[in-house]
């Protein structure tokens, strides 16, 4: 059982974040900020694939204003992702966005910081603290390491928002390299109590950047660190949300969808289980229940995994075995199975 750290809970919207809330999955919008329409149709889509908060940059004072009709068409709450320019962030909140991502010590003036965070403050809009390693301010002591500079650089922003008596804060540490990430990470968990926000930044296309991520994420996640998270992938925004995910389920730390169990196959595969599974995984997506299905290909190893399941297919010789919760209730043609498994599972719903 992973032991969370406890970090203070704030509010991005109607989400819960820190303390003890549920970890939660964010993404990034990959639309020009200023198309609403374009920014609400992916948003909805990412919501409908379980996205629960999300976050868009703001590059100039027309994507600030587009905030606001983004946010109207939209049901998930929304963070303006913002740089230097502190009249941004002002629009940004007059547009109703629900959390701020931001260094205030990237805007030089304290009188406009002062402005921006009393604003937030008057609308309880948390900020978060997005500290990267290929972009730390240059007066950093040459002599810190790498994640030393990055938990600096944070608390430097950080010191600047508590001096404004604002604590609504969420902080993040992102790096390519997994090590400094981790390090970086564990170091500030034991400095502040704020909610941590997780991620390893510019991790690369699917295949290798799921693996970076999950193995980043991963180990924070069962050290207890981190209340939200965002995988970040060079794909599909959807393909951040499944992947998040998929990360907090395989530590039993969050249920959500399907769950397919199936074996690698080997010699002893008996029936098409890659195309199998594959039209299985398909049939799943739409399904936001968790469910537990598995899809094994031959009866020596197979049983043991198909009874574990909600659902499970041991598959023979030109038939396969069908379990439900344990109990094997029938045995069907291998042409049969995908649809007697699609009408089992449609009776479990
Ligand atoms: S379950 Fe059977 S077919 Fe699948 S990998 Fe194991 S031994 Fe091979």
């Amino acid at each position: 059982m992973i032991k969370r750290r406890i970090s203070k809970p704030i509010q991005i919207g109607d989400v819960p974040v820190g303390g003890d809330a549920p970890i939660s999955v964010q993404s990034m919008t990959k639309t020009d900020t200023r198309d609403a329409q374009a920014t609400i149709t992916q948003i909805n889509e990412l919501a409908d694939n379980g996205c629960e908060i999300i976050r868009c940059a703001v590059p100039d004072m027309e994507a600030a204003r587009a905030l606001k009709t983004i946010r109207k068409g939209i049901r998930i709450p929304l963070i303006a992702d913002i740089h230097f320019d502190y009249r941004l962030a002002l629009e940004a909140l007059k547009s109703g966005v629900d959390g701020l991502r931001l260094n205030p010590g990237n805007i030089c003036d304290p009188e406009k910081v002062s402005q921006v965070v009393k604003e937030a403050k008057n609308r309880q809009v948390p900020i978060r603290i997005g500290v990267n390693s290929g972009s730390l301010p240059e007066d950093l002591d040459i002599k810190l390491s790498l994640p030393d500079k990055m938990v600096e650089a944070a608390l430097r922003h950080i010191r600047i928002l508590e001096d404004l008596d604002f604590d609504l804060i969420k902080v993040s540490l992102k790096a390519f390299d997994v090590p400094t990430t981790l390090e970086a990470y564990r170091k500030i968990a034991r400095i502040v109590s704020y909610p941590l926000h997780i991620g390893i930044t510019e991790s690369g296309a699917a295949r290798r950047g799921l693996v970076r991520s999950s193995v980043g994420m991963g180990i924070l996640l069962n050290e207890g660190l981190g209340d939200t998270l965002r995988v970040s992938l060079t794909s599909p925004p959807c393909e951040e949300v499944f992947a998040g995910y998929e990360i907090l389920k395989s530590l039993n730390l969050r249920q959500f969808g399907a769950t397919i169990v199936s074996c690698p196959t080997c010699g002893r595969t008996e029936a098409d289980v890659a195309g199998l599974v594959g039209e299985i995984d398909e049939y799943l997506a739409s399904i936001k229940k968790p469910l537990k299905v598995a899809v094994m290909g031959c009866v020596v190893n197979g049983p043991g995994e198909a009874r574990d399941a909600d659902i499970g297919v041991a598959c023979g010789q030109g038939k396969a075995v069908i379990f439900k919760k344990g109990i094997q209730i029938k045995v069907v043609k291998e042409a049969d199975i995908l649809s007697e498994l699609k009408k089992e599972i449609e009776g479990m719903n």
